[in-house]
């Protein structure tokens, strides 16, 4: 059924089991520069999982590539026992492991003592994004770092590793060499001497480990930014090195701009495999093997691509943080059971920008391997009643039958998914159904009964008389007890994405904790005609999200020319005027000709039944929005908790 996703790849000494592959990416798992049993734990978790190939998440090269805090560093031998031993873990499971090498140059964002590290690039031409201004680089220094290249590899090959990727993607180091507007040199490294500095690095690195040893490059086919290095520039740098390289890793986009960072881990709003015609023209041009990534999140998509010949490898990376066993569901055609990547960005790079360890919002064992890794079977098989079929009790009743429970699931509407159902109505978030969509069938496979359509009330407590109930019972919009005349439409954005009202020409949404429901309500009624006014109790629209997404519906709302009023907290409304309160200067703020009012202000919690349990002496435990506010990554991870707990 996938032929060519299963036919073996064979680069120099490494042989490639089939052509899935977890690209580089920083897990934010070692704390202290070097591997640990988390990271072990997490990538031994894909391995076993079947995929063919993890690259693991970049290694500094030099002191001077320390670009965030929780960079793990190649720089001495004292980094070798760790990375055997992940090797090790690796190889135990049948799959191939190549280590980034990494220098960011300018692209720093953070450094472990409070103070911005002193960044160096070819020249000092500014990263407007972090806001760096760097130093040249100095002739010694280049031959330093070129140095620490060279023994990084080694290293890694002393420690076991099948082989080494060079970044020379999104703005880092080596991109910045390759791009003329960015290395204005005139030196022996500048201008027609711009690939000087890579091929020093390949062939230091095959200098210094030996010819089994894998080599390749990623490079980003264009930056997708005004004086990023092009598609075509790229192409020559990699058609010029070839005789270095034993594969070309394609990406796409840059770190040094928000425009071109989104395509680091790009959106849902972004196409499947988007990046593969880009890839396809380094596959026509090189004889080396071409990998791609971008948006892969289904093995379908990925056989199609390799099928077109567009890639040799195809690079699934959150689809694996999604489901580590998606490989191994494939190859046994079990493809319905795969968990599939929604593309949210939430817990996978949105944890890495608030400096946590990696996770996915559907799979929170994602990262927590040594605690959650196995479900340890329960003590005494007990009647468990879940109440609230929103992700946190799917999450709860699943966990919780794994572990030997006979599990009811409960939800009083006649479909599962609670908020879940009213995310994916938002404009561009049609995915987002996935999430209810692979936790029901999780649901099914771990045998738990569902009971829809039915409340919960205390007589159908005292009747079951449950051993333990779990409640995940979500929470209802908030409308807080407005000054208002009347006169205004006052909805809630749940009747807006339910359809359930018509909303007037002009409209104010009221957001009050700038996540999705505010800007995506704000984005739908925009693109439905009405003129929208976004009044956020905030800084930005849709500011707690991560930083993609957030990025991604920022440029639609300004090109939808939403009116964003920052720091506006609503406190009334008279006639067609709604009031607003600028919340840092206390000023009032007005706007006028308004027809409907969008409250999206929080919601609160559902939690009745608590009390009824505890006057029942039923053991009890909660998740989800009945503790409200929760993300549903909280939620989910809140119903592995509970079903654990039971
Ligand atoms: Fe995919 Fe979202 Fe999970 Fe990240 S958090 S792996 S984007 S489902």
């Amino acid at each position: 059924m996938f032929p060519h996703l299963f036919t073996p790849l064979s680069i120099r000494g490494a042989r490639i089991r089939n052509r899935i592959l977890s690209t580089g990416h920083d897990t934010v798992l070692p704390i202290d520069g070097t591997v640990n049993d988390a990271l072990i734990a997490y990538h031994r978790a894909r391995a076993k999982g079947g995929v063919g190939l993890i690259v693991t998440q970049v290694a500094g090269v030099h002191e001077t590539a320390r670009y965030t805090s929780h960079l793990l560093m190649a720089t001495e031998d004292g980094c070798i026992p760790g990375y055997r031993a992940l090797a090790d873990a690796v190889h135990a499971e049948g799959a191939v492991i190549f280590s980034q090498l990494f220098h960011p140059g300018r692209e720093i964002m953070e450094s472990a003592d409070g103070l911005l590290a002193v960044a160096y690039a070819p020249s000092s031409v500014p990263n407007e994004r972090f806001h760096v201004m760097p130093r040249a680089l100095t002739l010694p220094l280049i031959a330093e770092i070129v140095a620490g290249y060279a023994a990084a590899a080694r290293r890694m090959r002393v420690a076991g590793l099948d082989g080494v990727e060079v970044v020379a993607s999104h703005g880092y180091l080596p991109a910045q060499f390759l791009n003329p507007r960015v290395n204005l040199r005139t030196d022996a490294y500048g201008g027609e001497g711009r690939l000087r500095f890579l091929r020093e690095v390949l062939l230091a690195i095959r200098d210094a480990t030996d010819e089994d040893f894998v080599i390749g490059l990623r490079i980003s086919a264009g930056e997708r930014e005004e004086d990023g290095l092009t598609a075509a520039e790229a192409l020559a740098a990699s058609i010029a090195l070839e005789s270095e390289l034993d594969y070309v890793n394609v990406t796409t986009g840059t770190s040094a701009t928000l425009g071109g960072a989104m395509h680091i881990a790009p959106p849902m709003a972004f196409a499947p495999g988007y990046v593969a015609p880009d890839a396809s023209a380094f596959k026509r041009a090189l004889r080396v093997p071409v990998f791609v990534a971008g948006r892969i999140n289904q093995p379908q998509e990925a056989e199609a691509i390799l099928a077109a010949g567009q890639a040799d490898m195809c690079g699934m990376t959150r689809a694996l943080i999604a489901d580590p066993e998606m490989p191994a569901k494939t190859a046994r055609g079990a493809v319905d059971d795969i968990r599939a990547c929604i593309g949210c960005n939430q817990a996978c790079i949105g944890h890495f920008h608030k400096g946590l360890p990696v996770s996915c919002i559907q799979h929170p064992e994602t990262g927590r391997e040594l605690t959650f890794g196995h479900l340890a079977r329960a003590e005494r098989r007990k009647r468990v009643m879940v109440v609230g079929a929103g992700p946190a009790g799917m999450k709860a009743a699943v966990t919780a039958a794994r572990r030997g429970h006979e599990v009811t699931l409960w939800e009083a509407a006649a479909q599962p998914g609670g908020q879940a159902l009213l995310a994916q109505l938002l404009p561009r978030r049609a995915e987002f159904g996935g999430l209810v969509t692979n936790l029901m069938r999780e649901v099914e496979r771990a045998q738990v009964r569902l009971r829809r359509g039915v409340r919960v009330t205390e007589e159908v407590l005292r009747e079951e008389a449950p051993d333990a109930v779990i409640l995940a019972t979500g929470a209802v919009p908030h409308v807080p007890d407005l000054p208002t005349d009347g006169d205004m439409q006052v909805v809630t954005a749940w009747q807006v994405l339910r359809g359930e009202v018509r909303v007037g020409a002009r409209v104010v949404v009221a957001d009050w904790r700038c996540d999705w429901i505010g800007p995506g309500v704000a984005e739908a009624l925009a693109k439905a005609g009405s003129s929208v006014v976004l009044a956020v109790n905030g800084l930005h629209a849709g500011e707690v999200l991560p930083l993609y997404v957030r990025d991604n519906i920022a440029a639609e709302l300004h090109r939808l020319r939403v009116e964003v009023r920052p720091y506006a907290r609503l406190y009334g409304t008279a006639g067609d005027t709604v009031f607003l309160q600028h919340t840092p200067s206390g000023e009032a703020m007005e706007v006028a000709g308004v027809d409907t009012l969008v409250l999206c202000l929080g919601h609160r919690p559902v939690d009745d039944l608590a009390e009824v349990a505890a006057r029942l002496g039923i053991e009890c435990h909660m998740a989800g929005d009945c503790l409200a506010p929760r993300t549903a990554e909280e939620a989910v991870y809140e119903g592995l908790k509970a079903g654990v707990a039971v």
